[in-house]
């Protein structure tokens, strides 16, 4: 039995999936978006706000794989997504054996696509040789995936976040500073300014700024359970672009998306996406770091506090990992290109890279559904679905526990993708803008 009133905190791909599948499915509730930025406002502090982001289903874990494929044929063939989806392919240089177990996972799937595991030496003839002086250093093989692409990620959002508004969905622009409860439940949210709004289901899709949130709101209303107690990690990347110029453009217009991939030792995996419509070029960094701050009295990664999260105020040393990321992918084709646009960009992270998409243990009336870990924004079209089976305690069992607020947590040495840097360590006292 549905409830009549919602509250999501946070119109990022989880937030707004989820507000477009509640809508859709009970289109007499009260459903309501709580964010800090206007959706269509011209700069977004959400992850899922960007110029791009890259849609694949090549992962090693089946069950990241099975649902990416839900959301790709999704982005394919839905109308609200379609005008957003590129399928220009993916060209992978793995330094384990991931190529082949994404081919696998495709055939244990039954799904049939244009992917195969290539030899180093044929890859660098493909696409014209873009990527003959790329870094080839211990890589085993090169994945090729035609059916994977990118999405004009900032457009797709605005979309449908249009679309639910178009459906009667209510979107507020405020910070939530805190939750509001009654007893064991949590009853509603409380803004910056002072407004309480009030619902049945509070659900927070609030991305890297969620284990604040919850500490703000923990110590507002003298309730610890309420903390995130580390299972929420915000971790900052770099983004950087270039504008090719006639030339460049004319040779890498149709590329495909580029991923580095190292391990565990090395760190995380590097990309760059193919040009948008303006002959931009982008890549996202090697560097994921943290923000410990002193956050009411416990050390926590959180954005700079900011109402921007300092998002554009990128220092040199971040700088030069996108220098490093255009070398380690173009070599001399890439040298004299001129880095123009920077962002950092922040995420909730867990240490597994898993989602949290469950009631909060410490209240009832309180779920969780964000931890996009990197790699969140391609199940954009699915993520509501799945989020309400959570609400409606229908979420399949492997589902449930791989989601779980609280769970095993395994070893974040073992994630390349684990923040291990710290933003300040990164710049040293000295950094300049
Ligand atoms: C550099 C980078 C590259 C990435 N590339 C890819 C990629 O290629 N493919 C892919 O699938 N994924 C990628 N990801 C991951 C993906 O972008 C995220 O996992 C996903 O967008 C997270 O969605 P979200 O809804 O949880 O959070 P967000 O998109 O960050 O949204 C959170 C929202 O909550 C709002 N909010 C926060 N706190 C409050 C508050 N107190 N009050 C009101 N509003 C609040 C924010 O304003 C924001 O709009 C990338 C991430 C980064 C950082």
């Amino acid at each position: 039995m549905a409830s009549n009133s919602y509250i999501i905190v946070g119109a990022g791909v989880f937030g707004v999936s989820t507000a477009y599948t509640l809508i859709r499915k009970y289109p007499n509730a009260s459903v309501t978006i709580v964010d800090r930025d206007a959706y269509d406002a011209d700069s977004r502090v959400a992850a899922s706000w960007d110029w791009n982001k890259v849609i694949r289903a090549d992962y090693d874990d089946i069950i990241y794989c099975r649902l990416a494929l839900e959301a790709q044929d999704i982005f394919e063939q839905d109308p609200l997504y379609q005008p957003f989806f590129h399928k220009t392919g993916i060209y992978w240089m793995c330094r384990t054996d991931y190529a082949t177990q994404v081919v696998e996972n495709y055939r244990k799937l039954g799904r049939k696509a244009e992917l195969e595991a290539v030899s180093v030496k044929e890859a660098r003839k493909l696409y014209g040789g873009l990527f003959e002086d790329a870094d080839y250093s211990d890589v085993r093989d090169v994945l090729v995936n035609k059916t994977s692409g990118w999405a004009n990620a900032g457009d797709a959002l605005k979309a449908v976040t249009k679309k639910c508004i178009g459906l009667g969905v209510k979107y507020v622009v405020a910070e939530t500073e805190s939750l509001t409860f009654n007893g064991g439940r949590c009853t509603g949210v409380r803004t910056k300014k002072g407004d309480t709004l009030r619902a049945d289901k509070i659900i927070l899709s609030t991305g890297a700024f969620t284990a604040k949130l919850l500490e703000q709101a923990a110590k507002a209303s003298n309730k610890p359970e309420i903390s995130a107690g580390g299972r929420i990690i915000a971790g900052g990347i770099t983004t950087g672009m270039t504008q090719l110029d006639e030339e460049s453009y004319k040779r890498f217009a149709n590329m495909p998306v580029a991923v580095q991939s190292y391990n565990a030792t090395v760190g995380p995996f590097v990309g760059s996406l193919p040009p948008t419509r303006d002959r931009e070029l982008k890549w996202w960094g090697q560097k994921i770091f943290k923000n410990t701050q002193n956050i009411l009295g416990k050390p926590i990664s959180a954005p700079p506090p900011e109402s921007d999260y300092a998002q554009w105020k990128v220092a040199r040393p971040l700088k030069e990992d996108i220098d490093y990321a255009n070398s380690i992918f173009y070599g001399k084709n890439g040298a004299s290109w001129k880095m123009e646009k920077h962002r950092i960009c922040w995420d909730a992270f867990t240490s597994s890279s898993d989602f949290i998409i469950s009631p909060h243990a410490g209240a009832q009336g309180l779920y969780v559904a964000t931890c996009g870990s990197f790699h969140g924004y391609k199940f954009f079209p699915v993520l509501g679905k799945y989020v309400v089976q959570m609400l409606e305690g229908e979420l399949e069992e492997e589902l449930k526990s791989k989601w779980a607020w609280d769970r095993e947590r395994p070893d974040e040495k073992l994630n390349p993708e684990f923040p291990r840097w710290e933003m300040k360590e990164i710049l040293g006292a000295q950094a300049k803008l």
